[in-house]
């Protein structure tokens, strides 16, 4: 059995290891050396090829009596690169007061090294515990989760509810859980014309007034008005480029660039076809790119399991937001309900990344009562 002690010697071995995304290697190694004395089977695979592979994953299960309901734990080891001006190193964890420093403490180390010592307080027959944990969540994410919901849909080995580990909390721990996520569709925008010289316009033909007529009507867009879980959808014009170092000259083509984030009342293969038909009306040509569609998993029982145990421990209850930007849930959710949540994200993705201790032991102790009672 684990005590609570545990959780941050876990999470210093965690960081220590160097896994700037995509991971590979020891930072697997160790989180299989945690797991697996504790009854888990771990399953180790390498995914994808160039240029967005080859991506290292994990997938561990401890199975309960059969038929017994079945709780993934799920997140991410890879972490973004360490940048300048650390205090300590940033892969060296050091424990300075009542905080743990180094890469990773938040995004997401400090959770995983939670949903470890959580899982060794859990006994096995109280039901089936298992790890989903990827490489590749802050890269592409192309071979990452969506490889090992491939492997697990092989194996006939669908979890009943997903809680993941980011980073949700705001202020302090317990205050937010993600209950759903935007969705998002990138679109690169072109409308070609013909060459000429400023003098003689009549011998060319000048994209830009078409560009510029496209994304003024793009930008108008009321998309809606949002829902009782999620905020309006906004489309974003986040590029312009003609490139022209001429005075005298009319360019060829001139180029733009669009993001939506999406509520759950489109899909992202529609507002591509919109944005398109768009494009094509004033001349342009449009090429989507959907990095992910929207997911709500609606408050009910699962969310009411999250919420009654971090208010056990922490004494507030979550607020069930969908902001912020995409995650890996976005995937996870064709297997079965997912939330969200983990520790305060003040942090992350900065210099000197640092968790309290005393969060961490908390978590443990939330996750350990979000397992108990969704196996039960
Ligand atoms: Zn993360």
């Amino acid at each position: 059995m684990g005590n609570s002690s545990d959780v941050v010697s876990y999470a210093e071995q965690l960081i220590a290891c160097k896994s700037v995304t995509p991971a590979r290697g020891s930072v697997f190694d160790t989180l299989e050396a945690m797991l697996a004395p504790l009854g888990f089977a771990v399953h180790r695979f390498v995914a994808g090829g160039a240029p967005d592979g080859p991506v290292e994953n994990l997938f561990a299960i401890r199975r309960g009596l059969p038929g017994s309901r079945h709780l993934a734990f799920a997140g991410h080891v890879d972490v973004v690169p360490e940048g300048e001006g650390w205090t300590s190193g940033a892969f060296t964890p050091e424990r300075r007061g009542a905080l743990l420093y180094g890469r990773g403490a938040v995004d997401m180390k400090g959770a995983i090294a939670a949903m470890v010592s959580a899982a060794a307080e859990v006994p096995a027959q109280a039901g089936t515990l298992s790890f989903i944990v990827t490489g590749d969540e802050e890269g592409p994410a192309v071979y990452g989760t969506r490889a090992l919901i491939d492997l697990m849909r092989e194996r006939g080995e669908i979890p009943d509810l997903c809680l993941v580990g980011e980073p949700t909390s705001v202020n302090r721990l317990g205050d937010m859980m993600k209950i759903g996520r935007r969705g998002s569709v990138n679109v690169f925008l072109e409308v070609e014309g013909s060459e000429g010289h400023v003098a003689y316009p009549h011998l060319a033909d000048n994209p830009i007034p078409r560009l510029v007529a496209m994304l003024a009507e793009l930008d108008a867009l009321e998309l809606d008005q949002g829902t009782e879980w999620f905020q309006p959808s906004n489309l974003e014009i986040t590029e312009l480029e003609v490139g022209n170092p001429a005075t005298n000259v009319i360019p060829a083509r001139a180029k733009a660039r669009i993001s939506i984030r999406f509520n759950d009342t489109h899909t992202g293969a529609e507002l591509a076809q919109k944005v398109t038909e768009i494009a094509n009306k004033h001349g342009g040509m449009a090429r989507p790119i959907i990095s992910g569609e929207p997911f709500l998993t609606p408050p009910g029982a699962f969310s009411e399991i999250v919420s009654s145990a971090v208010e056990a421990e922490t004494g507030i209850a979550p607020e069930a937001s969908t902001s912020g930007g995409t995650s890996d849930a976005r995937f996870l959710r064709a297997l079965c309900p997912v939330i969200e949540f983990g520790l305060p994200n003040a942090t992350m993705h900065k210099r000197d990344e640092a968790v309290a201790l005393e969060d961490l032991e908390t978590l443990v102790r939330i996750y350990r009562r979000i397992a108990l009672a969704a196996l039960a």
